[in-house]
Formats: C-alpha cells, sequence, structure tokens
C-alpha cells in the first residue's frame, strides 16, 4: 500500500493519479508506502538476482514489470585510484552496464511500467540525452510510442543514435534543457502523455534501488555515497531509498550523501556552500559533462535535505578536472565512462585534497552512464590512432614512435 505525498506540505494523494504536482503547493510528490504493512526480510530478497526487481515490495509496480533485467551492476573497488587518494575504501557502482548504459533504466523500468499500470497510452521526456535514450528503449519493450525533447546540439552522439533507433519521435529544441523540460511538462498536462522525467514520482523509485544494492554488495553501509548532481533527481531518490530502509529497521544509520556538480553548472553547490534554502537557477550553465549541464535541478529541495540531513556536502569541480578522471578511470582502473560520471570521483579527488575526508571512510561513488554514450568528448582528448602502410617495416617504426 502507498499513496503519494507532497514533499513540501504533506498533502495526500491517491496513487492512481496522473500527478507531477502538488494541487495545493505545487511541489513535487513522492511515494509513501506504509511500511508496518510490508512483509519483507532479507533472506528473500538474498535470493533474488540482484536487479531493480529484487525490491520490488518497495516499488509500486503490482504486475508484471516492463524490464530488460536493469540493476545489478558491477561494484569495483578502485585499488589505484583510491592508493592515489590516500582512500583505501574507494568503491564505483558503474551504472554504466545498465542495459542502455545508463542508470537511468532504473527509473524507466518502473516509470514506463507505471504508465502500462496507470492505462497511458504514450510517454514523453525532455533529456540532456540518457533519460531519451532509456525512455526509448523501454517504449519500444513496453509496445507504446516515446516522444523525447533535446536541447538541440547539447545532446551525446550515442545517446541520440540510441533514442533513434528505438523508435522514438526525437525532437530537438533550439533551447536548454530548462525549457525542454517547462515544454514537455505542458505537452503532458495538455495532451494525457504520460511524464517521465525525475518530476515523475515513480521513476525515482527504481532509482533509489542502486542505494540498496551497494548496500547488499558491500555487506555494510558505506560511509559516503556520491553521486553527479544535474537534476538531482538521483541523490534524492537514494537518499529516500535509504531511508526507508532505516525505516524498516534493516540499517541503522545513512552515508553522507555527496553531491558533485560542474563548475559552469552548480546551482546545488552554491546553496549549500552558502546555507541557502532554495537554490538559485544558473541561466546559462555550461560543461562538458551533458548530462550534469541543467541550470534549473528540480529534484534541489529534497536533495539539499539529503545532504543535510546526513552531513554530507557539495563540491564543483571543472570540465578539466571531470576529463582527467575520466582518462584515469580509463586507463588506470579500466572504467569506461561518459564525463558526468566522472565528476563524482574527480569529485572525491577534490574533497581528499582538500583534507575533507577520513582515510577510513568507505567510499562509493556512482558512475553513472557508460563511455560509448559520448565518443566525440574522448576522440577530442585522444591522439588519433597512428595510420601506416600495410608492412612490417612500417609497423615496427610505429611502434618505435
Ligand atoms: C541523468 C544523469 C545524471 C544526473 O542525474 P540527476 O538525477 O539528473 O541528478 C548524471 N550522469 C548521467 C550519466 C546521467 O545520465
Ligand atoms: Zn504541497
Amino acid at each position: 500500500m502507498y499513496r503519494l505525498v507532497c514533499v513540501h506540505c504533506g498533502a495526500v494523494y491517491a496513487p492512481d493519479q496522473i500527478l507531477y504536482n502538488c494541487r495545493s503547493c505545487g511541489h513535487l510528490l513522492a511515494v509513501q508506502y506504509d511500511l508496518d504493512t510490508i512483509s519483507v526480510d532479507r533472506k528473500t530478497w538474498n535470493q533474488r538476482p540482484l536487479s531493480v526487481w529484487r525490491y520490488r515490495e518497495l516499488l509500486p509496480v503490482t504486475g508484471e514489470p516492463v524490464t530488460l533485467q536493469e540493476g545489478g551492476t558491477p561494484l569495483y573497488h578502485l585499488k589505484k585510484l583510491g592508493a592515489e587518494m590516500g582512500l583505501p575504501h574507494l568503491y564505483a557502482k558503474h551504472e554504466g552496464m545498465n542495459p542502455s548504459g545508463s542508470f537511468k533504466d532504473r527509473g524507466m523500468t518502473v516509470g514506463v511500467s507505471m504508465a502500462i499500470q496507470l492505462g497511458m497510452k504514450s510517454v514523453a521526456c525532455a533529456s540532456t540525452g540518457n533519460t531519451s535514450a532509456s525512455l526509448a528503449v523501454y517504449g519500444a519493450r513496453a509496445g507504446i510510442p516515446a516522444v523525447v525533447l533535446l536541447p538541440a546540439g547539447k545532446v551525446a552522439i550515442g545517446k541520440v543514435a540510441q533514442a533513434l533507433m528505438h523508435g522514438a519521435k526525437v525532437i530537438s529544441i533550439r533551447g536548454n534543457f530548462d525549457r525542454a523540460l517547462e515544454m514537455v511538462h505542458e505537452l503532458c498536462l495538455s495532451e494525457g502523455i504520460y511524464l517521465l522525467n525525475s518530476i515523475n514520482p515513480y521513476r525515482l523509485e527504481g532509482q533509489k534501488t542502486i542505494g540498496y544494492e551497494v548496500i547488499d554488495q558491500l555487506g555494510e553501509v558505506p560511509d559516503r555515497f556520491v553521486l553527479p548532481v544535474g537534476n538531482a533527481g538521483n541523490i534524492s531518490a537514494v537518499y529516500k531509498g535509504l531511508r526507508e530502509l532505516e525505516s524498516l529497521g534493516f540499517i541503522d544509520h545513512l552515508p553522507k550523501m555527496t553531491g558533485i556538480q560542474a563548475a559552469g553548472s552548480a546551482p546545488v553547490v552554491r546553496a549549500i556552500r552558502e546555507g541557502l534554502a532554495v537554490v538559485e537557477a544558473e541561466m546559462s550553465p555550461e560543461t562538458v559533462a551533458t548530462a550534469i549541464r541543467i541550470g534549473a535541478p528540480v529534484n534541489a529541495e529534497k536533495a539539499l535535505v539529503a545532504i543535510r540531513e546526513t552531513g554530507g556536502t557539495a563540491e564543483a569541480v571543472t570540465d578539466e578536472e571531470i576529463l582527467c578522471m575520466q582518462r584515469d578511470l580509463a586507463r588506470k582502473e579500466g572504467i569506461g565512462v561518459e564525463p558526468a560520471s566522472a565528476a563524482s570521483v574527480a569529485g572525491i579527488r577534490k574533497l581528499a585534497e582538500q583534507g575533507m575526508l577520513d582515510r577510513d571512510e568507505t567510499i562509493v561513488c556512482v558512475v553513472t552512464g557508460h563511455l560509448l554514450k559520448d565518443p566525440e568528448s574522448v576522440i577530442r582528448q585522444c591522439e588519433p590512432p597512428i595510420e601506416i602502410d600495410a608492412d612490417m617495416q612500417s609497423l615496427l617504426a610505429a611502434l618505435q614512435r
């Protein structure tokens, strides 16, 4: 049993309403379960494969889900990078290993399943790229049409390719992500299309399972949980999920929730630094990490609570620091991620350099999307292949260079 509750004024709504904002105050809604009535134990969970659906008692879907076996992603110990930073217990949860190559699949398996459960006939989103790729994939799996709005010229090529190939209607807006979100929101309300951005409370239910998996993989609550922050849905979702585990008595404390943004797009970092109650939008966000190029994060209110309530922090990293960490993860650990994903680990390197971290901390960085999402940013950074004549002498000469 669950209901929708306004995160601001506490107004309560029935779960079968198609509603994204509170009718009385306009703030976002969250799914609230009757945790007393939910019967679940660790043993049942442990018998199921590690995946989003291991935790189905804490998800709103009642029927057969629309699934491609999302979640169950690897948790890697970053031995070399951790040693360099003086952090022997540093881990990366590689969300690029999901079906469409980003954590958005956790949200979409639940979100599209809910679209079907609620009787909706089509789905839509605005996207910096990965949400559109994931929605196209799950729309195809469910057999319902998907519409995606992208900021023209600002989406990594791999993500556009996925949205196109999986058959979504792809529309590029001459404007930024924040404007695309306003437009798709209006479209969904007027045309009766189901909106699957992270203002959708059900989508975030899927994303909270990142936190559940990490605890199951580590066998304990990490001291710190680090996520790149764009719209701030993911950090809010993980926090919400862990609070539920705490209420159920499965864990007895929460990790320090730590949000990392790009320096050119850091409204949450500014709000944390300056102790603001609300974030002030960044009007022209800019960063190489296009997945977090968001100036007006819609879930910021919840993210500020997550960070403050757990004694976490927020930090900004430059594009140079992001790309440097992308290369380090690739070359020193064999982990290929897109720029936004490298931001979480780059943020930890920066906090470590500032002496903000305890050497004994167990730190889990979520790396959110796969390297191949954004091949152009890779090609720009790396030396091109060495082209030679097809003879052995040229080959040996090339190896000498
Ligand atoms: C969506 C996304 C983010 C940002 O997540 P939010 O929930 O918007 O904060 C970070 N990295 C990647 C790769 C993403 O696709
Ligand atoms: Zn309200």
